[in-house]
């Protein structure tokens, strides 16, 4: 096992990785930028070190400064977490050559995935159904675009094959719109992500978004861990998360886990994964694969019994998997809230002073955050303070109990989405389960103040 790890991320989920880095006796070494220099879990850890100034691209995204970290520190692996580098194939490169391990899949899996394009093709050779479109990038020949365009059938959405964070697409639904469409949309891809390519897909009308989580080791072993339902998106950006996915029969999902697995043993992968899915009239169309943890981790935890964390260092350490498929048994509800720092009606950030932070407890609450009374939300970064997250024998149990929890926090100093969450766990249809990726912006338009 590693002695010593640097944790290459900030806010709750560096908290996360700290806590479990304690647990399994590896020292911490976190790295902070000016503007988070008075984080509490930087006085937490075991040693820490300035990486530069607030602005992301010259702290977080400063692949020299992290790795000169690690070798003054002299730690061994180095945890993405998510965002900033955790899907950055170069960094993860620059950090195994430079002698250290990475704590997530290896460069060239990372590379494959982080292409749309190459992780469709790959998908589809391991046999996991995805959305109907064209085979691989689309060409430039304007007979052969609108001829794949009425194949897969309108509306088709345009996605950038280095898109991500729900940017870089555009639905397309008359033949007449179709070529100035591939057009704007190549023209942003290369200005946004530096790779012009393109690809058609069909636009799914009622989907909703499940994901399976999977884990695997460095010895062939792999076991997925469930699905989530993160289908509560406002912007593309998840705001709710649950597992498991309310109302899909068991054999629907096993069948898409299995699938997931052998995939993953067939492409070499190694680490914690996600393959996001679609989800439409009983069917699974596969969109892309995060190469990292994610946010909504502790709702797999939960339901699982799986500490996803403390799982990715072991097997960036060589261990194998401590547990087989037999052992996955899905238990009881879990329910994840997101926790913003903005106007709860307007969504605009609101950094600044915390004056008051209480945060609920009892049976089945957890809270992953890294803030406390006086902190000083930053205005350089993304807008999520924290994580609640309950779990119940069932869903009812889970949302009586997150309805309680949001009861009992009190944040004061600055705005927070609070107020939002309140109202979802009260909505009948949200009650009822199964709502499909556009209903929350829908909620959202009939709201009333
Ligand atoms: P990103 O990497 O930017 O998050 P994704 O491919 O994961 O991009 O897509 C983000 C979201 O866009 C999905 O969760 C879904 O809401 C929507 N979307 C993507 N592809 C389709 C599609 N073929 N049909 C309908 N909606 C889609």
């Amino acid at each position: 096992m590693f002695k010593k790890i640097l944790i290459a991320n900030r806010g709750e989920i560096a908290l996360r990785i700290q806590r479990a880095c304690r647990e399994l006796g590896i020292k911490a070494v976190m790295v902070y930028s000016e503007a988070d220099r008075d984080a509490k879990y930087i006085k937490l850890a075991d040693e820490s070190v300035c990486i530069g100034p607030a602005p992301s691209k010259d702290s977080y995204l400063n692949m020299p400064a992290i790795i000169s970290a690690a070798e003054v520190t002299d730690a061994e692996a180095i945890h993405p977490g998510y965002g900033f580098l955790s899907e950055n194939a170069d960094f993860a490169e620059r950090v195994e050559k430079s002698g250290f391990k990475f704590i997530g899949p290896t460069p060239e899996s990372i590379r494959i995935m982080g292409d749309k394009v190459s992780a469709k093709q790959t998908m589809i050779k391991a046999g996991v159904p995805c959305v109907p479109g064209s085979e691989g990038a689309l060409p430039d020949d304007a007979a052969i675009i609108k001829r794949t365009a009425k194949q897969v059938g309108y509306p088709v959405i345009i996605k950038a094959a280095g898109g991500g964070g729900g940017r870089g697409m555009r639905v397309v639904h008359t033949e007449a719109a179709l070529l100035h469409a591939v057009q704007t949309t190549k023209a942003e891809a290369g200005a946004a992500f530096g790779n012009p390519e393109v690809y058609m897909e069909k636009f799914l009308q009622n989907p909703r978004h499940i994901e399976i989580q999977i884990m695997a080791d460095q010895h062939k072993n792999a076991v997925w861990l469930g699905e989530r339902d993160c289908s509560m998106q406002r912007r593309h950006q998840k705001v709710i998360e649950e597992a498991p996915a309310p109302g899909i029969p068991r054999k629907l999902i096993e069948r898409i886990g299995e699938r997931c697995v052998t995939a993953v043993k067939k492409i070499g992968y190694r680490g914690a994964g996600t393959f996001e899915f679609l989800f439409e009239n009983g069917e699974f169309y596969f969109i892309e694969m995060n190469t990292r943890v994610q946010v909504e981790h502790p709702v797999t935890e939960w339901v699982t019994g799986v500490d996803v964390v403390r799982t990715q260092i072991m097997v960036a350490a060589g261990e194998r998997l401590p547990f087989v498929q037999r052992d996955i048994q899905i238990k009881g509800h879990s329910i994840e809230c997101r926790i913003n720092a903005e106007d709860p009606y307007k969504f605009t950030p609101s950094p600044g002073r915390i004056t008051t932070w209480h945060t609920p407890g009892g049976p089945g609450v957890r809270v992953d955050s890294h803030i406390y009374a006086n902190y000083f939300v930053p205005p350089n970064y993304d807008s999520m303070i924290g994580k609640i997250i309950v779990h119940g024998d069932n869903r009812e149990q889970a949302l009586a109990r997150m309805r309680t929890a949001l009861a009992e926090t009190v944040v004061e100093g600055i705005n927070t989405n609070i107020a939002l969450h309140r109202e979802l766990m009260v909505d009948a249809k949200f009650m009822d389960g199964g709502t499909n990726i556009h209903y929350l912006e829908e909620w959202l338009s009939k709201r009333v103040r």
